[in-house]
Order: structure tokens, then C-alpha cells, then sequence
């Protein structure tokens, strides 16, 4: 496989996939660069190799083209800015002038294209059917739109010798400029941007070339946006500590009172069939015993410590209690590889943080002794930022669905299509 390192820049027009889908103000300014900070080391790169940028991405989910609301002409002069070179702009991704501009590239030089999104043909999903379509018009839809986008696409790969996909936030996404793009490239010319890179030897770390004992701390408010991700763990994990809004289904299951605590009624059968098969498969699966419940949802409600199972009418779980973060603790300062999912209570409220805190500290422990620590998808990332523990853990990733996606185990098509699978 060709990778970026070895790979040579000069005098070469690389199409670069970035995800620069940055949060904006109002007034169209860049609230958090994260993003685009994240894919510097890449394109610095191709600059001092010689090399020339055509770089791609979407912004946010535009339904027209062209939607000056997300247009990533707003964001080239702060790209501009961070690479100290003038980012020149096509109006339109797959237009005439994005065509010559990218012809005039020279050596350093860098191009940023319009939203790719503002084509449905970047996702391949038809738009503005109505409402009361049928399914023939839909089917009928959907083809040209997959007919459409081979144009698409080829014209995008058109622009470069060679592509470069750093955009590991869309690596679940078959979109155009994410998978299908790498068919027009062969294997020496197309490769994963340093972000990338790192993103996939951290899922490969955590999911393939395991050290043990490898513990998952899986929290978050719903047991049913877990479900894919907890079966695959089940056969993976040598621990799995179960935390959060789902401690309570779990609770209910076995019987106990939860109070107002949340609750997926209709998935209590699914928990008791998780336990079985944690049981069945040797692993041990950890759940609160206690539970940081309070009278309001609220950071200034008043709050108790009780038994998971014993909590009154009225009041509901918010956090775990310290009983449970000791338990959880041990679990994990005794893992060499760990991965961590979701708070394992209402972090937000900095009352009912301290579970959440408990366990970024312990992992944070188990890191400096040599664990591999990875922490990702949505709120997990958030709360370590908020107990500046970032650079206490081995990687969070930038990618919330697609690391939940390599999590639940499947094949990831931005990956695949350029790894091979
Ligand atoms: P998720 O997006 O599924 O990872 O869930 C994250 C959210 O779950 C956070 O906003 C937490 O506030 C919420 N959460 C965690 N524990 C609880 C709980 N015990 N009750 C209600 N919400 C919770």
C-alpha cells in the first residue's frame, strides 16, 4: 500500500478529501478549526514536497446549489492563513474554472473547491422528489443520480495525479469524493493522509492487534444506539463496563427499581440477552452497583448516593456513584488496552461529572503505564477536553460515526478503497 510518507510530492497535483465541515457563526466565522488544523500535517506536506493542492470537502448538509450559508469560500482565507500560502477558490466544484485551475496549479500552489455537497452526486442520493413520490419515481431518481455521479467523480479525479484521503470523519460514507473517487487512481497513486493514517493504526491497535486485557467502558444515554457496537465488543473485550443512561435498562432488567431514571422499556429483553452472551463468551461485563441519583434534572438538584437497584420514586440516576467509579477504576488501570465510548453519566452538569472524570483518570493511569488508550465517538470526546485529559490518553479521534462504525466492526468504504478492505 502507497503511503504519504514515502511517497513523493513533487511537481504532482494531488486531490486532497479533508473534512473541513467546521462549525461557523452567523456571520460565517470559524467557531472551532479543529478540523482544519487536524489535516495541516498532510497538506503541509504535499506543499514541501513540492507538490501542488486540490483540496475537498463538504460542509454541513446543503439541499441547493449553490447555498452561500455553506460555502467553503469562507473558510479560505483562514486555510490560507494556516498554510502561509493564498488558497485560490473554485466556485464550483466540478465547473469549467475549477477545471483550469487546477490545470494552473503550479508547484505549492493550492486550490480549495466549492462544497462538493452542493451536487447531489457527491452522496449519490437523489434530491427535491416530492413528498409523495412513488417508489418507481424514487427508484428512477436514485438511478440517474448514480448515473450521474460516474461523471461526477471522474471529473473530480480529472483534476490530479494522485489522491490523498484525509477525511476520516466521512470514511463511512460511500460518497463520491470519499471511495468511489479511488477507482480512477491505481494503487501507487493513492493513499491515507497522516489523520487517516493515525485513525486506522488506533482502531487497528484497539480492534486487531490487541494487548490484554482489553476493556471497553461503554456509556452514553441509550442502550439502542449501542447495540451493534456491544455485540461486536462481546467478542472482542475481556472487560465490558456498561455506564451511563444505560446502567438503568440493565437495572430494570435484573429487577431493580430505578425510579425515574431513563429507560428503554423495550429493550430490557436485549440487555438480559447481552448478559447471557457476555456470560456465554467469557467476558466480564461490569455494572454499576451504585448510582449518583437526584430529585430533578438538573446540576442544582439534590442529590444521594443509593444502590443502582434501590432508587426511590422520583428521583433518577444522573451519574455513578464511588463505589462504582473504585470498581471501574481497578477494571481499567489493570487493562493494557482500553477504548472508551460515551460519559458514564450527565457530564454536562458538573455535579454529575465526576463519574466521567473517575474514569478519564483511570484511564489517563493506565496510559502512563503503557496501556493504549483510544477515546472517541461524540460526548466521550468532549468529556475528556473538559477534564483536560486529551493528552493524558493514547488518541481520541476526530470521527464520531465512522469510529462507531469500525467499532460495531464493519468495513469502512473510505478505507476500503483505498486499503483494499
Ligand atoms: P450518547 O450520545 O449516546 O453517547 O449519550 C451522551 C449523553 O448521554 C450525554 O449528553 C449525557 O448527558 C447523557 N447521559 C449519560 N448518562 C445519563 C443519565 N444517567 N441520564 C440521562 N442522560 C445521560
Amino acid at each position: 500500500m502507497q503511503t504519504i510518507d514515502k511517497f513523493n510530492f513533487s511537481g504532482k497535483k494531488a486531490f486532497v478529501r479533508v473534512d473541513f465541515n467546521v462549525p461557523l457563526d452567523e456571520n460565517g466565522n470559524i467557531t472551532d478549526d479543529t478540523r482544519i488544523r487536524a489535516a495541516l500535517p498532510t497538506l503541509k506536506k504535499i506543499l514541501k514536497d513540492g507538490g501542488s493542492l486540490i483540496i475537498a470537502s463538504h460542509m454541513g448538509r446543503p439541499k441547493k446549489n449553490p447555498d452561500p450559508k455553506y460555502s467553503l469560500e469562507q473558510i479560505r482565507a483562514h486555510v490560507s492563513a494556516l498554510l502561509a500560502v493564498d488558497v485560490k477558490f473554485a466556485p464550483d466544484c466540478v465547473g469549467e474554472e475549477a477545471a483550469r485551475l487546477a490545470a494552473a496549479l503550479k508547484p505549492g500552489e493550492a486550490l480549495l473547491l466549492e462544497n462538493l455537497r452542493f451536487y447531489a452526486e457527491e452522496e449519490g442520493k437523489p434530491r427535491g422528489l416530492a413528498e409523495d413520490a412513488s417508489d418507481e419515481e424514487k427508484a428512477a431518481a436514485k438511478k440517474a443520480v448514480k448515473e450521474s455521479q460516474k461523471e461526477f467523480t471522474k471529473k473530480l479525479a480529472s483534476y490530479a495525479d494522485c489522491y490523498v484521503n484525509d477525511a476520516f470523519g466521512t470514511a463511512h460514507r460511500a460518497h463520491a469524493s470519499t471511495a468511489l473517487i479511488a477507482a480512477y487512481f491505481d494503487t501507487d497513486n493513492k493513499m491515507f493522509g497522516y489523520l487517516m493514517e493515525k485513525e486506522v493504526d488506533a482502531v487497528q491497535k484497539v480492534l486487531a492487534d490487541t494487548i490484554r486485557p482489553f476493556t471497553a467502558i461503554m456509556g452514553g444515554s441509550k442502550v439502542s444506539s449501542k447495540i451493534d457496537i456491544i455485540e461486536n465488543l462481546l467478542t472482542k473485550v475481556d472487560n465490558l463496563i456498561i455506564a451511563g443512561g444505560m446502567t438503568y435498562t440493565f437495572t430494570k432488567a435484573l429487577g431493580g427499581q430505578i425510579g425515574k431514571s431513563i429507560c428503554e422499556e423495550d429493550k430490557l429483553d436485549l440487555a438480559l440477552s447481552l448478559l447471557e452472551k457476555a456470560k456465554k463468551n467469557g467476558v466480564n461485563l461490569v455494572l454499576a452497583v451504585d448510582a449518583k441519583i437526584a430529585d430533578d434534572f438538573s446540576n442544582d438538584a439534590n442529590s444521594r448516593i443509593v444502590p443502582v437497584n434501590q432508587i426511590p420514586e422520583d428521583w433518577e440516576g444522573l451519574d455513578i456513584g464511588p463505589e462504582t467509579e473504585k470498581r471501574f477504576a481497578d477494571v481499567i488501570r489493570n487493562s493494557k488496552t482500553i477504548l472508551w465510548n460515551g460519559p458514564t453519566g450527565v457530564f454536562e452538569f458538573d455535579n454529575f461529572s465526576g463519574g466521567s472524570r473517575a474514569v478519564g483518570e483511570a484511564i489517563a493511569e493506565a496510559t502512563r503505564q503503557g496501556a493504549f488508550s483510544l477515546v472517541g465517538g461524540g460526548d466521550s470526546v468532549a468529556c475528556v477536553n473538559k477534564f483536560g485529559l486529551a493528552d493524558a490518553v493514547s488518541y481520541v479521534s476526530t470521527g464520531g460515526g465512522a469510529l462507531l462504525e469500525a467499532i460495531e466492526g464493519r468495513v469502512l468504504p473510505g478505507i476500503e478503497a483505498i486499503r483494499g478492505y
